[in-house]
């Protein structure tokens, strides 16, 4: 038994007293031991086992007063006296307060660090939501003001500012409904609806929703071969049309004069890889790790310029983790990006 148990503790504290005691009666000779050894060892032996019974109890009660305060702490005062005293007889206390003392000092630092995290991500959040729906917000401003101030009479004026408004309106549309995507996807609100879909039949009608945008800038879209087989997955439907509208929508935004974006697929077993690769103006090495952040953008005013929010990649990113899928990036300046995620196969 460990000394550190109460129970350990007082057999050896009576022990002890006990031993002191017989031997204080047979140097004193109070007490003949050759002939009375029987009752002698009778009455040691009671003395032996009252004086147990008494130390452990007051041993016991002082650890569980001394225990009680720590176990209500690290325990959230959910543990009941009589299971903390059950807690004081099992062997080697002591120690094992000592272990679940610092597992709970632990558990308490890494709390605080993600407190502190969430609390940061939460004032850059902030600050990057009031900041992007500032520049919107004080254009509308100036263009009523001037339209106010006799523009509107204006013919020159009036129905320019009147369009430049409405640009502006569309921009922070676009940024309240990315923010409500978002936050839905985080806060695990969206559940995915699976289905069984052919994703090529899919990146047709995106293209085809994109067409007029790639044309403009004479952007060519199309599949890595000329008539790709129909390729069947199973995930949420209208989620990962988001996501190609969006890689799709990016390699046009970030793509160069007549250029191309081409979308491929490969069959990895279990999953399929599907492959959106453009031979636009690429992203820099060191800024690769950070565009699926919220607001990141390379090029801040460029993006902005093209009604870009910096919050596409991230939902992006969100809805491919949901599937338990993964999403990955390679580009080069100049050369042009492959975005890569897989899907599992139906
Ligand atoms: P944005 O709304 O600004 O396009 P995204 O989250 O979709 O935001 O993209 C983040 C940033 O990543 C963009 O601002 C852009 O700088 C860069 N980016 C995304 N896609 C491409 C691409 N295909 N080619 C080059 N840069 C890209």
């Amino acid at each position: 038994m460990k000394s550190s148990s109460p129970l350990g503790l007082a057999f050896s504290i009576a022990f002890v007293i006990t031993a002191f005691f017989a031997g204080i009666l047979f140097l004193l000779n109070y007490i003949d031991f050759h002939t009375l050894w029987f009752p002698a060892s009778v009455s040691l032996l009671i003395f032996f086992g009252l004086s147990f019974l008494i130390i452990y109890r007051i041993l016991s009660r002082f650890l569980f007063e001394k225990i009680q305060p720590i176990y209500k702490t690290i325990h959230d005062f959910t543990a009941t006296e009589r299971e903390l005293k059950r807690k004081v007889d099992q062997g080697d206390i002591i120690s094992r307060i000592n272990k679940e003392v610092e597992d709970w000092a632990d558990k308490k630092t890494r709390e605080i660090k993600k407190l502190k995290q969430l609390e940061k991500y939460r004032r850059d959040f902030l600050g990057n939501v009031s900041h992007e729906l500032k520049t919107p917000i004080f254009n509308i401003q100036g263009y009523i003001l001037t339209l106010l101030d006799g523009g509107i009479d204006d013919p020159k004026v009036n129905r320019l500012y009147l369009e430049r408004t409405e640009k502006s309106i569309n921009r922070m549309i676009s940024i309240v409904e990315d923010l409500e995507s978002i936050s839905r996807l985080e806060s695990g609100e969206l559940k995915l609806k699976i289905a069984k879909f052919d994703i090529v039949k899919m990146a047709e009608d995106v293209f085809e929703m994109h067409d007029m945008r790639a044309k403009e800038k004479g952007i060519k879209l199309g599949f890595g071969v000329d008539k790709p087989k129909p390729v069947m997955v199973r995930a949420d439907k209208q989620r990962i049309f988001d996501v190609l509208n969006n890689l799709i929508y990016n390699s046009i935004t970030y793509g160069v004069k007549n250029g191309r974006t081409k979308l491929s697929f490969m069959d990895m077993g279990g999953n399929v890889l599907v492959d959106v690769t453009d031979n636009g103006i690429g992203i820099g090495e060191a800024e690769i790790p950070r565009i699926f952040e919220r607001f990141y953008r390379t090029d801040k005013s460029r993006s902005r310029d093209q009604g870009g929010t910096g919050l596409g990649l991230s939902i992006v990113k969100h809805v491919i983790e949901a599937h338990k899928q993964t999403i990955n990036v390679r580009s080069k300046i100049n050369k042009g990006s492959s975005f890569m995620f897989t899907l599992e196969k139906a």
